[in-house]
């Protein structure tokens, strides 16, 4: 009795394990049938031939999108007030080339990204309109419509992609003496905010040269001129040399706000009221 249960057992181990094995193959079999369509497919699709030409003629920028910086502060109260807008002015001072040229980078992949993504769903659209395929003998391993979606599945493997945006993270921070209180703060800037900052900055270095030229055309010549204009005389209180005063020619606007060195621009000023006005300056408002 033991004997015949033994030689059942074995005889279903034995079933059980040859059963297995044709499974396996059948499994091997089906996965390497699918290698040869796929392979049939990636040497006979004019589509992933069209994508790789594609992808051939665009080339993208490459660079860090995500570069990351650390600054140190030495008092909490250096944290509490920390400035980051004059802050990244100052870092954007300090290297400009780099920060145009990310946002260069950027816009320029937008662009050429957009143009890719369109030539690129035109050819899978021929794919789904069926027009592209190659013709299919009746010994072929494949049928058309296999051909059709291995095509497409394979053609958005290609798909390339593109930096098209970044973040800059500035992380401030103070550590107490003993390292018992550490305090952080964290900003992040995309390409639309280093763009905003980058033509802040540039508005700034304008300002700056125009500034220096508009003081050059301040000759004696022009002085004389006004002071001749108003005839010599503060316009706004009226004293003149006579009555002690000593007259300045004053920009209205002052060029450090963009003021030019013109006719229309300039008045004379007697020192007391050129010193209450500094550079004050309201564009709606009586100066
Ligand atoms: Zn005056």
């Amino acid at each position: 009795m033991e004997l015949i249960f033994g030689i059942l057992f074995i005889a279903v181990i034995i079933t059980w394990c040859v059963y297995n094995r044709n499974k396996a193959e059948e499994r091997k079999k089906a996965v390497e049938l699918q290698n040869q369509k796929i392979d049939f497919v990636k040497s006979n699709s004019q589509c992933l031939y069209a994508i790789k030409k594609l992808n051939h003629n665009y080339n993208f920028k490459e660079f860090d999108a995500h570069p990351r910086y650390r600054r140190n502060c030495n008092s909490k109260t250096q944290l509490d007030n920390f400035d980051i807008y004059n802050h990244m002015l100052l870092t954007i001072e300090h290297s400009p080339n780099y920060f145009t040229g990310i946002v260069k980078a950027v816009k320029y992949n937008r662009q050429k990204y957009s143009q890719y993504e369109q030539q690129f769903n035109l050819t899978i659209n021929k794919i789904v309109s069926g027009c592209n395929y190659c013709k299919l003998t009746a010994n072929s391993i494949i049928e058309a419509d296999e051909f059709k979606s291995i095509e497409e599945v394979e053609c958005k493997k290609l798909k390339k992609d593109a930096i098209r945006d970044f973040t800059i993270e500035l992380i401030v921070c103070y550590r107490s003496p003993r390292g018992r209180n550490s305090y952080k703060r964290t900003y992040k800037f995309n390409c639309h905010d280093i763009e905003r900052y980058l033509n802040d900055y540039n508005q700034m270095q304008q300002n700056k040269q125009s500034a220096v030229y508009q003081r050059q055309l301040m000759t004696p010549k022009m002085r004389y001129k006004i002071l001749k204009r108003d005839g010599f005389k503060c316009v706004i209180c009226g004293r003149s040399r006579k009555d002690g005063a000593k007259l300045h020619v004053d920009h209205i606007k002052p060029v450090s706000k963009g003021g030019k060195t013109e006719e229309s621009n300039l008045r004379t000023l007697c020192d007391m009221c050129n010193l209450g006005k500094s550079d004050a300056y309201d564009p709606y408002g009586l100066n």
